[in-house]
């Protein structure tokens, strides 16, 4: 067929082939000017000519391609064949580049409103999120996040993006054809012992802080030593504290604190030890024999203003005047304060009862009972029978029954035996099980020579002295 083109014809042809091979020769030239890439200019342009120049060679070109001959035609006729469609001959000539971008999360931001205001079609916006369907993890970015993305320069497609959730870990979502593949990574900070001691003169926390211990890790030590010291009243001038604990760094630089290791407290001459151990139950912190630090109850099951009426056995009653022991202790706080089960239990008793009012009693097992009354109401699900955890709200503050104001009446019984709570020795919780206690003992020796081994000389004097 081409042999019946006309002459006229075959000229053109030539002399469109000869331009393309120009354009195809000139351009990637023009990748090593100045900038170093194309400008989008330059490919509109690239795109314009080819166009102009298909369009005239459609013409010219007979609708059904039959096989060529072989012969002294076939090289012309090749470039002919071979002539690419613009978008293939854009991509030839001028190799995609890409541009990456870093966008800080600012509050009230999206996915959509950043990936739109940088150019990004809806129809890639939709595609990410579907890779994140769900994770939802791009629905829930934070400002002070960054997202990393990478578009293709030429065609403007998203290729890559990345949402950096904080210094150890990141999502990123990569190009494949249509979709895009959704990958997790994180990274693992370096882990150093640091070791810190600390005399108390004023507080826990003054003193605490000023010989560097932060703040969160002194709530942690609070929370350790608490079931054995009362932070407010047991604090003695020249009492002191180490902790062992762990640091973590990034590239270098401290990013934040892990876990207390093991820590040391003397108290009004006496010492306290506490190592952190991990079991089937979780982690913990045990003394040095493997007993929890925790103990089965908490000493307090409110937060109160103040004592208002002390356990006494032979106090005189406030309202009737005869001698009636008061066989609990009385906290003083406004009504409605909750009030939280002292151990883990069963409701045996939740409803009125004369003196009482609203009163609630839990079995704890082994003979160990707890009771409090004058209660305003019941948090839900206190009900005879319902299983109670420690420190769970089970009801709250009032003045029901005979009362004189807003106060909750404590009562803790062993066997039968009121004791007084704010002094009765409270057992230790659930003991490690034994096959922890293996792997616990000589793992706790090995610290606990550690801490002696870090100790200043001031330090171990005082310890060495209450040894005596
Ligand atoms: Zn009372």
């Amino acid at each position: 067929m081409i042999k019946l083109l006309p002459t006229k014809h075959l000229l053109l042809i030539a002399a469109i082939s000869a331009l393309l091979a120009l354009v195809l020769i000139v351009l990637p030239e023009e990748e090593t000017n100045d900038s170093g890439q194309i400008s989008f200019e330059a490919n509109f342009e690239v795109i314009d000519q080819s166009q102009l120049m298909l369009h005239d060679l459609q013409k010219l070109t007979p609708k059904n391609n039959i096989p060529f001959s072989n012969n002294s035609e076939q090289q012309l006729s090749d470039t002919n064949y071979e002539i690419p469609a613009p978008q293939a001959l854009v991509k030839k000539v001028s190799p995609p580049t890409f541009k990456t971008q870093a966008v800080e999360v600012k509050s009230g931001d999206s996915l959509s409103k950043i990936l739109s205001k940088a150019g990004i079609s809806a129809q890639d916006i939709y595609k990410v999120s579907q890779a994140d369907k769900k994770q939802k993890t791009l629905l829930q970015m934070r400002p002070g996040q960054e997202i990393n993305f990478t578009t293709n320069e030429v065609s403007g497609e998203l290729t890559h993006l990345t949402l950096v959730l904080n210094r150890l870990d990141s999502v990123t979502f990569e190009r494949n054809d249509d979709k895009f593949s959704r990958s997790e990574a994180s990274r693992t900070p370096e882990v150093n012992q640091t070791y810190k001691e600390a005399e108390i003169n004023s507080s826990l926390f003054v003193d605490g802080l000023k010989a560097g211990i932060d703040q969160p890790l002194l709530i942690e030590l609070a929370n350790i030593f608490g079931w054995d010291i009362d932070f407010a009243l047991d604090i003695r001038k020249g009492d002191s504290l180490s902790v062992l604990y762990e640091e973590k760094f990034l590239d270098g630089e401290k990013i934040g604190n892990g876990n207390i290791i093991a820590a040391q407290f003397i108290n009004n001459g006496r010492t306290y030890q506490a190592i952190r151990f991990q079991t089937e139950k979780g982690a913990s912190y045990y003394t040095p024999d493997g007993l929890a630090m925790r103990k089965a109850f908490i000493r307090t099951p409110v937060d109160f203003t103040r004592i208002s009426s002390k356990f006494n056995p032979n106090r005189l009653h406030p309202i009737f005047k005869t001698s009636r022991p008061h066989r609990g202790v009385d906290y003083a706080a406004a009504s409605g304060t909750p009030v939280k089960a002292a151990g883990d239990g069963k409701v045996s008793f939740a409803g009125k009862q004369n003196g009482y009012g609203n009163v609630v009693i839990i079995d704890h097992g082994k003979g160990y009972q707890t009771l409090y009354a004058h209660l305003k109401g019941f948090a839900r699900g206190t009900k005879r029978g319902a299983r109670v955890k420690q420190g769970q709200f089970i009801a709250y503050v009032g003045q029901t029954g005979w009362a004189t104001g807003p106060h909750l009446h404590y009562e803790f019984r062993i066997n039968g035996t009121h004791k007084n709570p704010v002094t009765v020795k409270l057992p230790n919780d659930d003991p490690m099980p034994k096959k922890d206690l293996q792997k616990y003992l000589p793992y706790a020796k090995q610290v606990v020579a550690t801490l002696a081994n870090s100790h200043s000389p001031t330090f171990a004097q005082k310890l060495a002295s209450l040894k005596d």
